[in-house]
């Protein structure tokens, strides 16, 4: 029944409901024709009995009355002896006679048979008697006659007479009583049960009619799921269309945002999809998307949404830990996915995708917004070639007059010495001496004020204008360090783009021999990501970097994508905790896990470790007890300027910090 299509329900229902009108319609007509027809019937039989009753008091009145009169005319004719008392008796006669009929057809065939026997009965001998006295008197035997009609015989019939009458209309009275009550009886027992059967029927009927409406309810439920479903589905992959998308990242912002998450959007565009399309049809194209979509749910079981935006172009969701950039993970993963060859129809073909990505909330806020800005980071990567996966940044918002003014004044700024290093201490957390600083740049804007790298590095990298920065900074970074002491080292931070460049190797031994700083002392601090982008490539730097002397540290390790292997197969001398896990270590168990794993990593694989944002003694503490030799934080000091930095130096080169604890 469960099965049954919702059409059918609806005509079985809407019959149910007209039967069940029809029913209650006719139960109802029913009820009232049965009160109806019980009571005439009972008032028709009441008023019959009341006739009868009447007409049975006047037979016996009437009978006792024509008595009187005989027995009158009786005694009259013998005491006269005038002829017209008999004439007068024969007359009356009759009258008792016909009463008697009257009285007799009233009256149960059982009452009316002894009214017989006993009321005629009197009468008859009554009428011998008095016939006697007649012939008596004629004969002239007046005493005769007289004695007769005085006998004892004479009264004992006039008295039956008179009880017989009497009798006889209690008897029929009695009767009617009987009859009305058996019919009010009837009608107490018969209305309520007529009644009754026509509620058990109404119930009856209220029970199917509410079994058929549950189940209309219920069918119209699936019904509008179903409904639901298809108008949130893309029919031919069964991921969410763009109806869908738009409603579900409302709804997952929401959420994000009470809960302070971090979402990444990522719109994907594939590469070559057209040219399959012209070549091996349309059913071969969409067999291609099928195959893309069960992809992408096959590698992202923890997608929260996956959508068909339309055409070729998918959308994916997924919520990202707080703490963790995993985003740029999850676009490789989907690069790759993609990258690999689709079997269709017999032909193996490379199909390939390119994808922009935006943050919430870093990059965007609504819905839309977000779409667009992973849309506007997806044309940015069609203009870099197939493969690629570009994270949104401000400058790609920034319209090509103004980005060519930023341009400019971003040049402007490098040969005017604008940049400025700012140095972080990196200390060795048992004596808490300063063993080296983190260069960290810093925009000493002539109007905007001092300005931090988040406002002004992605632009750099974005214009191609990072290189000359980098140099820049390490330029005056190297000079200014040239009162350090020697054992001191500098570590500066090569954005991912610069790995690309084969004479990064060369433009920084080229500024380290003009400051006379020694390559030893420097270390380049590279992010995963950077690795990522181009393996060959940074294999190939780290290799020439190596080869002057100059160290190699893995920035921001544990983020990014499959870290281990870069350690095995590239020569990193040392690697940085990211600053996520250190600062999350004393409320998330995982965490704490991940840096003492990490620890214990590096030192069998005898790396050289810096943990990253330790911002207090319990850190420290923490840190120190698993093997952690070398960290950097506010708990030692923040990145500083150059002066502040001799200062520290100056005194000892303890980290301020430190030194407040000791
Ligand atoms: P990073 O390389 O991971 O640098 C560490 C960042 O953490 C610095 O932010 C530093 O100020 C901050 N930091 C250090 N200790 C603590 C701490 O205890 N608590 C907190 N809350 N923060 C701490 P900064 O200077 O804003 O730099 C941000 C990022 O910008 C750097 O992250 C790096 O990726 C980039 N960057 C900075 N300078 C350069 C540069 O010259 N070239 C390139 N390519 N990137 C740079
Ligand atoms: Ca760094
Ligand atoms: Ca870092």
């Amino acid at each position: 029944m469960n099965q049954m299509p919702t059409s059918k329900i609806m005509r079985h229902t809407a019959a149910t409901a007209r039967r069940t009108v029809l029913l209650a319609l006719g139960g109802a007509a029913v009820v009232i024709v049965a009160v109806v027809l019980e009571r005439t019937n009972f008032e028709r039989a009441q008023s019959t009995a009341i006739v009868r009753m009447f007409e049975a008091n006047r037979a016996a009145a009437d009978i006792l009355l024509a008595d009187e009169q005989l027995t009158m005319a009786a005694n009259m004719a013998v005491a006269t002896g005038e002829k017209r008392w008999i004439e007068r008796y024969e007359n009356s006669l009759a009258d008792i006679g016909k009463a008697i009929d009257r009285a007799k057809r009233l009256a149960s065939p059982s009452a009316a048979k002894k009214f017989d026997q006993e009321t005629r009965v009197s009468n008859d001998r009554l009428v011998q008697l008095e016939r006697a006295a007649f012939d008596a008197m004629n004969k002239g035997d007046v005493r005769g006659a007289r004695r007769l009609l005085d006998s004892g015989l004479y009264a004992h019939y006039k008295r039956t007479l008179a009880d017989g009458s009497t009798s006889y209309f209690q008897s029929v009275r009695s009767q009617i009583h009987a009859q009305l009550l058996r019919l009010q009886r009837r009608t107490e027992v018969y209305l309520p049960l007529v009644i009754m059967l026509c509620g058990f029927g109404a119930y009856y009927l209220w029970y199917r009619l509410n079994v058929s409406l549950g189940r209309l309810h219920r069918a119209f439920v699936r019904a509008e799921s179903t409904i639901r479903q298809l108008a949130m589905k893309d029919a031919l992959t069964g991921l969410a269309n763009r109806r869908a998308l738009f409603f579900e990242l409302k709804n997952l912002l929401e959420r994000a945002r009470a809960q302070k998450r971090k979402l990444a959007v990522f719109m994907i565009d594939l590469d070559r999809f057209k040219p399959v399309n012209d070549q091996y049809g349309h059913l071969a194209g969409d067999i291609v998307l099928k195959e893309v979509a069960d992809r992408l749910v096959a590698a992202l079981p923890d997608a929260q949404i996956l959508a068909r935006y339309g055409g070729d172009e998918f959308v994916v969701v997924y919520k990202l830990d707080s703490d963790f950039n995993a985003d740029e993970l999850i676009a490789r993963k989907i690069i790759d996915v993609l990258a690999n060859t689709m079997s269709v129809e017999g032909n193996d073909l490379r199909v390939g995708a390119t994808l922009g990505s935006a943050i919430y909330p870093d990059d965007a806020s609504a819905e839309e917004e977000l779409i667009a800005k992973a849309d506007l980071a997806l044309r940015r990567g069609k203009s870099q070639g197939s493969g690629a996966a570009v994270a949104y940044n401000a400058y790609m918002d920034i319209d090509v007059d103004a980005r060519s003014q930023l341009e400019t004044e971003l040049r402007n700024a490098i040969s005017s010495g604008e940049f400025v290093p700012y140095f972080q201490p990196v200390v060795d957390m048992s004596t808490g001496r300063v063993r080296g600083f983190e260069i960290l740049c810093r925009w000493n804007h002539p109007t905007r004020g001092l300005l931090q790298p988040s406002e002004f590095i992605p632009f750099a990298e974005a214009s191609h204008l990072i290189g000359d920065l980098t140099i820049a900074l390490l330029r005056a970074a190297c000079a200014g360090a040239r009162a350090f002491p020697e054992t001191i080292t500098l570590a500066i931070n090569i954005a991912p783009r610069q790995i690309q460049n084969p004479a990064l190797a060369h433009g920084i031994l080229a500024v380290l021999s003009e400051t006379g700083f020694a390559p030893h002392r420097l270390e380049v601090e590279l992010t995963e990501t950077a690795l990522v982008c181009d393996i060959a490539a940074a294999k190939h730097v780290i290799a020439s970097l190596k080869g002057l002397g100059i160290k190699v540290a893995l920035d921001d390790f544990g983020t990014g994508y499959s870290s281990l292997c870069y350690l095995s197969e590239l020569p990193i001398d040392m690697i940085k905790i990211d600053r996520a896990f250190i600062s999350t270590m004393h409320t998330r168990e995982e965490s704490a896990k991940i840096v003492i794993a990490i620890l214990g990593l590096s030192k069998s694989l005898q790396l050289a470790t810096i943990a990253e944002g330790v911002e207090g003694e319990v850190d420290a503490e923490f840190l120190k007890a698993n093997g952690c030799i070398m960290a950097q934080g506010r708990f030692y000091g923040m990145p500083m300027p150059l002066e502040e930095a001799l200062v520290v130096l100056a005194n000892g080169g303890i980290a301020p910090g430190h030194r407040k604890v000791a």
